[in-house]
């Protein structure tokens, strides 16, 4: 197997967290002896606002209260420091929570070059919005407000939604589209047949 790159895209509540769990498990148990490099850039914000201390650490718990999308500059620090510190040319790398913007997606292709990772396999965890809605006001996680859910789903329809279109043009990139509103397992077996595993 060689070292894969996987790009989740999906909206908040379509099951993301859970299916690249399942799949960190899948791929390591498939190839025990290959470092897998998982980077989740809402985990990274959290952990940032859980401060509470600088003006930005006040000022991204704010935008995460309201449910808005942080600024490019930052996630691209979040997520550039994780692969600084974790990223070589010979681990699997799955990533979580970006790109959200075609601005992401462009800042992330400068790095996938340079760790020499052309080849990328992206899985749209395809829900309709009505779906992931009544899932977030089922699940009322913290930030899960009537106003920030509905931020939320706004900004992955205008910001997110043209990720996607960069990506099925995009060379040595194939775009795998899941049903996001089977079952656990059955999203899972979906995303097993797209990898070949
Ligand atoms: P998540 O856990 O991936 O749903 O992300 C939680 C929150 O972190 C989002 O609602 C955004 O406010 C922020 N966030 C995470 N990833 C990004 C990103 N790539 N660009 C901008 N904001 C982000």
């Amino acid at each position: 197997m060689e070292p894969q790159t996987v790009i989740f895209i999906g909206p908040q509540g379509s099951g993301k967290g859970t299916q690249i769990e399942r799949l960190y498990k899948a791929i390591s148990e498939a190839d025990p002896l290959r470092r897998i490099v998982d980077i989740q850039t809402g985990r990274r914000f959290r952990a940032l606002a859980a401060k509470q201390e600088t003006f930005a650490e006040k000022k991204v718990a704010q935008g995460l209260d309201s449910g808005e999308l942080q600024p490019d500059f930052l996630t691209h620090i979040l997520w550039g420091e994780a692969m600084l510190s974790q990223l070589d040319d010979n681990s699997h790398l799955l990533i979580d929570g970006f790109p959200r913007t075609v601005t992401q997606a462009e800042v992330l292709e400068n790095a996938l070059e340079f760790f020499e990772r052309e080849s990328v396999h992206v899985i749209n965890l395809d829900t309709p919005e009505e779906v992931v809605r009544k899932r977030m006001y089922e699940r009322a996680r913290d930030d899960d407000t009537a106003d920030s859910i509905e931020t939320r789903l706004r900004w992955y329809r205008e910001d997110t939604l043209p990720v996607l279109d960069f990506y099925r043009v995009r060379p040595d990139t194939q775009v795998h589209d899941i049903d996001g509103t089977d079952s656990i397992d059955g999203v899972h077996v979906q995303i097993l047949k797209a990898l070949n595993l």
